[in-house]
This record gives structure tokens, sequence and C-alpha cells, in this order.
């Protein structure tokens, strides 16, 4: 049965409302306990006024420190509300921002006990971390944390490997986890009240639950149910190979075009590491496949892999998927290695003869180019390739549309732009370029579903 466009796209919306008012009324309940225990009047005198405050940072740090966690912890249903590119961009934001907060509890709250002066708040810190319950824990979450927060900075991130970013950033949970106990046994806020003492306790375990299940329960449940192997690999040039692969009842793994998986290839050096992938076929409940360029070491490695190569996936994740649509018509807009999941949603996806386009921008060689003309042929898929080297830094095609600009040329070859569903997916510089354009002609925010192939 069809689908209408935009049921599921509703569904998502509320999502995430409801996801945006709990995060809220969490942060105000706990500033409502803070008021109630007389953390404003307090802050009429210097040191309470410190201790006050730390509490009320510590407190908010805790909810944020909690919510961030959750975004990643692949909960399928805020991965199909947000899709992973947005769930990392709040994840980024809720981070830095309860990192912030837990440091401003550090300094405000020792300095509170050292009675306002800043000359004892070394010692007073030194004391708290010895004599109180759980403490000398915190201090070590909080070095995990910092360690997490310092390698996520752009300009240190950029100079690190991703796997070694990736292996810091799973100290976070270390430093998360590490932090709880001195809450819950030094911290009054969080033990007041029987009410405190639910929604804390209540926060942590579905926290913890959620990792449990969808990080590592889910996983280990589908791969062992899927059992997949590779069937085989075709080059389709010289830096870029296609991987087929079956398993048993994959009519039963909930997937979908457009969508990627986490993979990693068994019996081979750094089979450890996993490389998110996107499906470049619609998923047809017998076998997959991806279409990988050469990047560095694992993608390069794939086109040695053997058929009958044991395969481990996470997934799937992302919302580029017939999950997003809001209507009728679509233009799927791609670069380079980028247009795997937009043939996969040419074929996938329900549309009319003539409803749908897809842009396809390359320099020298064109991928899947016998499978898109077969699917213009076979159901109506308008196809439209920018060949060459690009025109300019400013611009995202090559040669083509003579005197007209990007914009000029995106209405002209689709004058109904800003009333379509546009997926769009390439390289971060380039689908920004689009993205501008995008804008400029009009398209709906809620109507562009992007995804870029960077971490
Ligand atoms: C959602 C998504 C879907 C993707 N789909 C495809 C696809 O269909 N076909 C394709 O050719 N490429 C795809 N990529 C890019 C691909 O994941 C990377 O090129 C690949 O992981 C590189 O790994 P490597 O070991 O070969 O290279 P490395 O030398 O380890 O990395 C090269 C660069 O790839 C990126 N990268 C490495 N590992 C990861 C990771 N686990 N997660 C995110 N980025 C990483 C980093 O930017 C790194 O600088 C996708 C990326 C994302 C985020």
């Amino acid at each position: 049965m069809v689908e209408a466009p935009g049921r599921r796209a509703h569904a998502d919306d509320t999502v995430r409302t409801c996801a945006f008012v709990v995060l809220w009324l969490s942060l105000l309940l706990v500033t409502y306990w803070w008021v109630a225990d007389g953390g404003v009047q307090e802050l009429g005198g210097w040191a309470t006024g410190l201790t006050s405050l730390g509490r009320l940072t510590g407190l908010l740090a805790a909810v944020l420190l909690l919510a961030q966690v959750l975004l990643m912890a692949r909960v399928p249903l805020l991965e199909a509300a947000y899709g992973q590119d947005r769930l990392a961009r709040i994840h980024r934001l809720t981070g830095f921002t309860s990192f912030n907060l837990m440091l401003a509890h550090l300094v405000t709250i020792t300095w509170g006990y050292a009675a306002g002066e800043l000359g004892r708040t070394p010692a007073t810190l030194w004391d708290l971390t010895v004599d109180y319950p759980g403490m000398l824990l915190a201090v070590a979450g909080t070095v995990c944390l910092c360690l997490t927060v310092v390698t996520s900075i752009k300009a240190a991130r950029r100079r690190i490997r991703y796997e070694s970013w990736h292996l810091l950033h799973l100290y976070a949970y270390l430093g998360v986890g590490l932090a709880l106990p001195h809450q819950l046994w030094t911290g009054q806020d969080f033990l007041a009240s029987t009410s405190r003492t639910v929604f804390w306790w209540t926060a942590w375990a579905l926290t913890a639950a959620a990792i449990l299940v969808f990080r590592i329960g889910m996983p280990v449940w589908r791969n062992a149910r899927h059992r997949l192997r590779v069937t085989a690999v075709v080059r389709e040039t010289d830096r870029i190979v296609s991987v087929y692969v079956e398993g048993r009842r994959l009519d039963r793994l909930q997937t979908e075009a457009g969508q990627f998986f986490s993979w990693r290839f068994l019996g081979r050096p750094g089979w450890t590491r996993a490389n998110p992938y996107s499906l470049s076929a619609a998923p047809d409940g017998r076998s997959l496949r991806i279409t990988v360029q050469e990047a560095g070491d694992g993608s390069a490695a794939l086109g040695g892999v053997r058929p009958g190569t044991r395969v481990l996936v996470e997934g799937p994740y992302g919302r580029l998927s017939a999950r997003a649509r809001t209507t009728r018509r679509i233009a799927l807009i791609g670069a380079g290695v980028g247009i795997t999941p937009l043939r996969a949603l040419a074929e996938g996806l329900d549309y009319a003869p003539g409803d749908a386009v897809l842009i396809q921008r390359y320099t020298d060689h064109q991928l899947f180019r016998n499978e898109l003309q077969a699917l213009h042929r076979d159901r109506g898929l308008s196809l439209l390739s920018l060949p060459g080297h690009r025109r300019g830094p400013g611009s995202w095609f090559g040669p083509g549309p003579g005197e007209l600009d990007d914009l000029q040329a995106l209405r002209h070859w689709i004058p109904d732009i800003a009333e379509r569903d546009v997926y769009l997916c390439g390289p971060d510089a380039w689908t920004q370029l689009v993205k501008q354009t995008l804008d400029a002609a009009g398209l709906p925010a809620e109507r562009l579903h992007l995804e870029t192939f960077k971490w």
C-alpha cells in the first residue's frame, strides 16, 4: 500500500515537540526545587550565594548531561525524528552547555564552601575531594569529561584521526558514570524528597537502559538474527567498489532506501572500527548493497574483501528516506559518492513519471549511469547530469548553463523547486552551497532533507 506523504513526518514532528517539552520541563522542575529550597534567598549573601549558584548549575548540568547521552543512545524514536546529523548537532550544543555548567558548578560550590574566599578554594577543593563520599570519583569523572570536550573542539578534532577521537569520546560514558555517586551521596537537592529521588533515579535508570538496549543489545540481537555475509564485490571505478551482502530473514530488517548502517567486515585488520555507509540500492528483503569510495585505510580495504566474509552492522540510521517526505514531487541532488543514498531513493520512493528529478554532480565518472538510465526508462525519473570541474569556488556545478548563476540555473532546471521535497547528499562544503541556493529559491526548511558524509 502506498503511504501518504507527510504521515510519518507529522509523527516525527510530534516526537520532536515532546522531546523538547520533556527537556524544558525537567530543567524547570529542578529549578523549581532549587527555588523551593530557598536558593533565591541564599543569593543575598556572598558565600551562601556562591554555594546556591553552585547547586543550581550542578542540577542543570546533570539534566543536560543525561540528555546528551540519551541523544546518542540510538533510540529509534529519536533517530527517526531527528536523523543523525541533527542529533549530533544538538548533542554538541547540549554537551558544551552541560560541560560549562559543570565547570561553573565546580568553581562556585567550592568557592562557596571556602566561605567566599578565593585563596582558600584549592584547599577546600582538596578537603571536599578526600572527605566527601563519591567526590574522588566525581573528580575522575570530570577529568574524563574534560578529555572528551577538549578533543571535540573543532581545531583539536581536525588534528586527530576519527578513530582516536571516537575512542576518546567514549570516555564521556565513564565520566558521566563516575559523576553519579557524588550526586546521590552528597547532593541534598537529589534526595530531599521522595519525588526528587524518584525523578533522578528514573532519569538515570532510563538513560542507562537506553544505552544498554539500543547501543549494545539491539545490534547484538540483529546481527545474530540476520548473520550477514558478503556475496560479491564489484568494482565500479578504480577507487569505488560496490559490496553486496545477504543474510537470513532480511525481510524482517526494518530498513528503507536512503538509510545507512555502520559496517564492520570481519577477518581483516581494522575490523573493530565501524564505518558508516549508505545503502546504494533499495532493500528488497533478500540483499543489501553499499557503494564505497576510497577515503582511507578502511574504505580502501573493501576492494579486497572476499565473498563469504562475515559482516556486523549497527543501524539502520538516518532520515534521508520516505519517512521525511511531506509532498508528492521530489528532487534528489547529489555529488560524487554522495549519490549513493539518492540512487537507492530513486528506486525505493513512490512517485509518478515526471514527479521525481535527480541532479547528479560529478567530475569525470558518472556513478550508476546505466542503473539511473533504467530508472528513467522504467519509472519516469527525470535526470540531469552536471559533469566537469566546478566553475568557481562559490558555485556547486561545472560549465553548462551559460551566464545563469546557481539560483537562476536551478530555477530554470526545476521551476517548482520550492514546492518539492529535496533530498541532498554530498561533501559538506558542497551541500552548504546547494543549501544556500535552495534557501534563496524559497525552499522551506522542513522540505530539505540533508545528509553529509562527514563526522
Ligand atoms: C552517514 C554517512 C554515510 C556515508 N555513506 C557513505 C557511502 O555510501 N559511500 C562512501 O563511500 N562513503 C560514505 N560515507 C563516508 C565514509 O563513512 C568514510 O569515507 C569512511 O568511514 C572513511 O573511513 P576510512 O577508514 O576509509 O578512512 P579514514 O582515514 O579512517 O577516514 C577518512 C575520513 O572519513 C571520515 N570517517 C572515518 N570514519 C568515520 C566514521 N566512522 N564516521 C564518520 N566519518 C568517518 C572522517 O572524516 C575521516 O577524516 C558516509 C559517511 C557518513 C557519515
